[in-house]
């Protein structure tokens, strides 16, 4: 079987960064990625910081000349928390202007500097797996040999796939969001909306921005179920999720819809999986955020940077439950700022009850959770438990059959969820509030 430094597993940008930065120091980097390079991405938007960024890693020069080609992004109009949209111009930010990028095109422009640098790309393998064996790491994938290797760097995206069968994998995913994006041809019509636009619904949110060419995207971000409830199929949901809305309908009148809408995952989660040194995970791999913070990319960038400066260090879980905290905290307190569905499944789901009146995870609550006391379930569990627990500590919840002491509870949750026992002992005490938990 062939032997390589490093195996690097997925075809985006933090995959190809890492491979690119790798290689230059002098390792002998492969790429596994299980789509051809005209595999069909969602068309993104780039801030600034993504030039600081590739600066840094030396890549600007191979990247530069495509993002001139892409449509500047300027201006933001955000109907949230209010029907009137509010706008923010590029120029009132610290780092200026930045792109609607073709991601495609943008990766093709990685994948050339990756090559540049030294790293070998198998691409077009299908899905891959990071399999332990002989005591080592190696990659199968679907198609061709597999490979050992010293070092695996998994960059498969959200969820961590390539990952999924090594022992330890753990994604703590904290909702079940989707995005359902439809992509719109080139028109004459005069866009009444120049630039990025997000509006609140009562199902979720949209997003919609130009593309190169003169095309339109425009994404509902919502919940699987609550996607299924809007209609049998693609089409009818999204003319179901646009009807709710006013300012995304408004821009896309008229425009002719190049083929039928396509729903991707867009969950928040956390890999919490500690293999040591010569396994690692960046990018959406590592930690996927939301959408609406539309930062993704810059953080995909910013991961492989941090691998390259100490590639041989272990991962580091703690970080990680810091980082993943501390988002929560940020993404809860934005999705605090619109109160005007508090019922809706979308919004009471990311809004912890008191959420205004301090940060998430209530860390002024006195946690007054004896451990001893036995915990059953009560009524069934409410929406709002998602801003709380995340899913995988919910699941136990839901399943508890018998009584248990409080603190064999937590052991249990921190087992699927380890997110830091103050958060699980906080939000069990959220349940017992509600009664979905009662003391027996
Ligand atoms: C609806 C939506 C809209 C978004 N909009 C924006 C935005 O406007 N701006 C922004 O910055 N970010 C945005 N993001 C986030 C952004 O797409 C991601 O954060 C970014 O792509 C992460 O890069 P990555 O390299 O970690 O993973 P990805 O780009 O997801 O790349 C993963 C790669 O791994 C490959 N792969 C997966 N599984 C396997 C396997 N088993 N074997 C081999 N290969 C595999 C895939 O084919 C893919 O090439 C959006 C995300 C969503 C869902």
């Amino acid at each position: 079987m062939p032997r390589c430094d490093v195996a690097v597993v997925g075809g985006g940008p933090a995959d190809l960064l890492a491979a690119g930065l790798l290689a230059r120091q002098g390792a002998a980097v492969t790429v596994f990625d299980r789509s051809e390079p005209s595999g069909q991405r969602i068309g993104e938007t780039l801030g600034a910081q993504v030039a600081t960024l590739l600066k840094a890693a030396g890549a600007w020069d191979a990247v530069a000349p495509l993002l001139e080609e892409q449509p500047p992004y300027t201006v933001v109009r955000s109907a949230w928390g209010s029907p009137e949209p509010q706008v923010s111009e590029a120029f009132t930010r610290p780092l200026g202007v930045g792109w609607h990028i073709d991601r495609q095109r943008f990766d093709a422009g990685l994948a050339e500097w990756a090559l540049t640098c030294g790293a070998v790309l198998r691409r077009g393998v299908g899905s891959c797996s990071i399999a332990a064996a002989g005591g080592g790491l190696a990659v199968v994938p679907h198609r061709g040999q597999p490979c050992w290797a010293d070092r695996v760097i998994d960059a498969s995206g959200r969820g961590a796939p390539a990952s999924h069968a090594l022992p330890g994998w753990q994604w703590v995913a904290v909702d079940r969001q989707v995005g359902l994006l439809a992509s719109y041809a080139a028109s004459e019509l005069a866009d009444p909306e120049p630039s990025l636009l997000l509006e609140a619904v009562e199902h979720g949110f949209w997003y919609s921005a130009p593309q190169p060419g003169g095309k339109r995207i425009a994404v509902l971000v919502t919940d699987a179920d609550v996607l299924q409830r809007l209609g049998p199929d693609p089409l009818q949901r999204l003319q179901a999720g646009l009807a709710a809305s006013q300012w995304t309908a408004r821009r896309l009148a008229g425009r002719l819809l190049e083929g039928p809408p396509r729903v991707f995952r867009s969950d928040s989660g956390w890999l919490a999986t500690d293999r040591g040194s010569s396994w690692r995970a960046v990018g959406d791999a590592a930690m996927a955020t939301d959408p609406l913070g539309g930062n993704g990319i810059a953080r995909a960038l910013q991961s492989a940077l941090d691998l390259a400066k100490t590639p041989d260090a272990p991962s580091d879980l703690a970080a990680g439950q810091r980082a993943f905290a501390a988002y929560r905290q940020v993404r809860a307190r934005y999705y605090w700022l619109e109160g005007r569905w508090p019922d809706a499944p979308f919004w009471a789901r990311r809004r912890p009850l008191d959420a205004a009146g301090q940060p998430l995870y209530a860390a002024e609550v006195v946690l007054d959770l004896d451990p001893s006391a036995a915990l059953a379930l009560g009524s069934a569990l409410p929406a709002a438990a998602q801003a709380w627990l995340p899913l995988p500590a919910l699941a136990v919840v839901a399943a508890l059959d018998q009584p248990v002491a409080a603190h064999q509870l937590i052991g249990a949750l921190r087992a699927v969820a380890p997110i830091g026992d103050r958060a699980l002992v906080v939000g069990v005490q959220w349940l017992l509030s509600t009664g979905a938990l009662r003391q027996v």
